[in-house]
């Protein structure tokens, strides 16, 4: 269905605000649309990983690794680096680099979030005066040096499992990700695009005066490309907000920036850390035609360096628009911060997912977009998903293998251990201190750019005896999850129904659960 014919008759107006978030609140849950898009969000050291993995595992291979990265960087990695991409027709791309230090050997990106095979999609490379080979997939070889390469990416039909992580153009609109586009070798460059008449690009770059992008980073450079394309702006404290929206919405524009504005308020507040470049959410139809089945995939979504790509599913019909995207923002961009504003190393992604769905959800109470009950209710969906899959890695082991397998774990357990470290931190400290307080702590600028994610990460979360204790049980051990065990510390209960679990207060509390459980937002 195009998004054109969806009724928007179905989308409340601000005056039905209050009717629609209770509805929601009944039916359309957090979970739901938190948890379709696992795999979202990779971070630039993942996918060094990603090639690195087998050849380097200890830290000190590593740091000599990083070392000889950073050596030979130089080599090719200044901003003489031009590159003119032309989108000829929507299925292809045309590539012409002109690098600033000649090289005999081009290495493309093969594989990125659980999508292998992405360098198949290099076609016809060129460079000037010299032959040119094939290596392997995604490695070319000349015999003399040359500064000139040129080729072409073929793009197939997006489909669900890609269409988040890499470049795609689907009928009047694309998104293009040069960490797919361009080779491993670019570090620095400065971008122009030949585009369709009447097409335009946005993106979190730069914009020289002469037309020219500057791309600092081209691993998490994205560019949103399209006929048509509208833009919001606005300013957040002082952080840039640009939302690009392409296609026909049902919402109005300036609510969707009015949301995404109090949640980069609350982050904000949250991590007292202020984002250094333009924020950008791009806002899109799921590019997706062949039948998608299963109806909840409402949206896919992925945040790459300071840009959202929220891609929504047309046919979902969200019927309470702005709590939809409140919900989505809730987590997406929290991402623009935790992992893409920390500088860390490695797998800890038991954190930046499961962690940040629950600060999500929480965050999301705080708005007023859900209540305490459906706070309690997504954790009983949460727990009962979590049941259905066999535990026995510990969640630094379920990072390491997150694109090898469903991956799932790291979302579910991570959201109920941090459920979890929340209550017990606020039980410990007798109210003083809460999750939350965390993520001041992780942007104080006491962690060490380039440092190990689950080492500092534990250090921020686990400052005392108890709370140490619990970050090697449930985080470095393989401890499952017992809510049935654990709750009733904190004066609640698990019921399992034929419906799932439900999570209950109980109703004989003393006075300080009574202020633990008022804190999380209760209301007895
Ligand atoms: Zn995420």
């Amino acid at each position: 269905m195009a998004v054109s014919s969806l009724d928007s008759g179905t989308v409340k107006d601000e005056e039905d605000q209050q009717q629609t978030e209770a509805a929601f609140q009944r039916g359309a849950g957090v979970l739901n649309c938190s948890i379709q898009h696992a795999g979202h969000n990779l971070r630039s050291v993942r996918v060094s990983g990603l090639y690195t993995n087998s050849l380097v595992k200890s830290p000190s291979a590593m740091r000599l690794f990083i070392f000889l990265l950073i050596l030979f960087s130089g080599h090719v990695g200044t901003a003489q680096n031009r590159v003119t991409i032309s989108l000829s027709n929507p299925n292809q791309i045309k590539v012409e680099a002109e690098l600033s230090t000649p090289s005999r050997s081009w290495s493309f990106r093969n594989a990125y979030a659980g999508v292998l095979g992405v360098a198949e999609r290099i076609e016809e490379v060129r460079v000037a005066d010299a032959d040119v080979k094939k290596a392997a997939v995604g490695e070319y070889r000349s015999e003399r040096e040359s500064n000139r390469i040129s080729y072409t990416v073929k793009l197939p039909k997006p489909t669900l499992a890609d269409v988040s992580h890499v470049t795609w153009v689907a009928e009047d609109r694309g998104v293009l990700m040069l960490a797919d586009l361009l080779p491993l070798e670019v570090h620095s460059l400065s971008a122009t695009f030949v585009l369709p008449e009447g097409w335009t690009v946005e993106s979190s770059s730069p914009r020289g005066a002469n037309g020219r992008y500057d791309v600092a980073e081209p691993e998490k450079a994205v560019f949103c490309i399209g006929k048509a394309l509208r833009k919001s702006s606005t300013t957040v404290q002082g952080m840039p907000l640009d939302i690009v929206f392409s296609g026909n919405w049902p919402f109005k524009e300036r609510d969707a920036l009015d949301r995404a504005t109090k949640v980069m308020e609350r982050y904000l507040a949250l991590t007292g850390f202020r984002l250094r470049d333009k924020s950008v959410i791009v806002i899109a139809p799921l590019p997706i035609t062949e039948p998608i089945s299963d109806p909840k995939t409402s949206w896919k979504a992925e945040t790459r360096g300071s840009t959202v790509v929220l891609l929504i599913n047309a046919d979902a019909g969200f019927k309470f628009w702005k709590s939809q995207l409140t919900v989505i923002f809730t987590h997406e961009v929290l991402h623009l911060w935790v992992p893409n504003s920390l500088k860390l190393e490695g797998d800890y992604d038991w954190f930046f997912e499961g962690f940040t769905l629950y600060t999500a959800l929480r965050t999301a109470l705080d708005l007023g977009v859900i209540d305490f009950k459906e706070y309690l209710a997504t954790l009983g969906r949460v727990y009962d998903q979590y049941r259905a899959h066999p535990d026995t890695l510990s969640l630094i082991e379920e990072s390491e293998r997150r694109w090898a397998s469903s991956g799932s774990l790291v979302y579910l357990k991570g959201m109920l251990v941090a459920f979890l470290y929340d209550l017990m931190i606020r039980k410990e400290s007798g109210g003083r201190r809460t999750l939350a307080d965390s993520y001041r702590d992780l942007f104080s600028g006491r962690l060490t750019d380039g440092a190990d994610g689950n080492e500092a990460i534990i250090s921020v979360l686990g400052s005392t005896p108890v709370s140490r204790s619990f970050i090697k049980t449930y985080v470095e051990n393989s401890t499952e999850v017992d809510l049935n065990k654990v709750l009733p510390a904190y004066g609640m209960s698990v019921l399992f129904t034929g419906k799932g679990s439900q999570l209950r207060v109980e109703g004989d509390l003393n006075q300080d659960l009574k202020q633990l459980l008022r804190s999380l937002g209760y209301q007895d």
